[in-house]
């Protein structure tokens, strides 16, 4: 059965980064990829976005293509966006469907630090992207979890519903949400990191500008 992806990020702005990676790990997997955009992110400070002006930079990134998708259910539920919660969602609505749970590199060595992290390993399987930048020192605790997970390619999830991972070798792209942010804060069009809509409508950017 072809696997469903899920790529979680607060967005705050979509980038090109996040666009490629998601957009090879598609590939890599044959796989169609949720964009699902955190509500209240409980690892991290709140956006500066609000969630509205989120979705609508989402929607503005993925005009014209149709393998990366839009899903914005965790900004309906009330209280942090636990993924667990979504994931255990997601596992209720596909039945036995491989599920992907993507994360970069740096979300992944920090994931201990997720509630109910150890359950995402029944609901789903993990891919890491990889990241310019995230030499993976993994803790301990996380190199136990995953000892006897890893397989060594996508076609290998197939099989199972969940409880594997893979590392995706995705293109380097040295893009940040934050950097992008403190480039619009100065004043400054970082036009070819972000997709070309975001510059259609002024007021998508207008979070970002001072
Ligand atoms: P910020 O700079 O605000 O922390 P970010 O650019 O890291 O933002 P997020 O929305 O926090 O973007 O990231 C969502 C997911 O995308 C995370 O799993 C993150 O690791 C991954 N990601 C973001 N940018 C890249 C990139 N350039 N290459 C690979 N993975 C990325």
């Amino acid at each position: 059965m072809k696997p469903l992806a899920i790529f979680g990020g607060t967005f705050d702005p979509i980038h090109l980064g996040h666009l490629c990676v998601a957009w090879e790990a598609s590939e890599l997997l044959d796989a169609e990829v949720l964009m699902m955009p955190s509500g209240i992110p409980p690892h991290r400070p709140p956006p500066i976005a609000s969630a509205q002006q989120r979705v609508a930079m989402l929607r503005a990134a993925l005009r014209g293509q149709s393998r990366l998708i839009l899903d914005a259910r965790e900004l309906t539920r009330s209280g942090p966006s636990y993924t667990v919660d979504t994931m255990i969602e997601l596992r209720a609505e596909q039945g036995e469907r491989p599920l992907v749970l993507l994360l970069g590199a740096d979300a992944f060595a920090g994931l201990p630090g997720w509630h109910g992290w150890r359950r995402l390993f029944e609901l789903a399987h993990i891919g890491v992207l990889s990241r310019p930048g995230e030499q993976a020192v993994l803790p301990d605790v996380l190199q136990r979890e995953i000892s006897g997970r890893r397989v060594a390619g996508p076609a290998e999830l197939r099989t199972l519903p969940a409880g594997k991972l893979v590392e995706l070798s995705v293109t380097p792209m040295e893009i940040s949400s934050t950097r992008i942010r403190e480039l619009i804060a100065a004043g400054r069009e970082p036009c070819y990191q972000l997709p070309a809509g975001l510059f259609d409508d002024p007021q998508l950017l207008a979070p970002y500008r001072r």
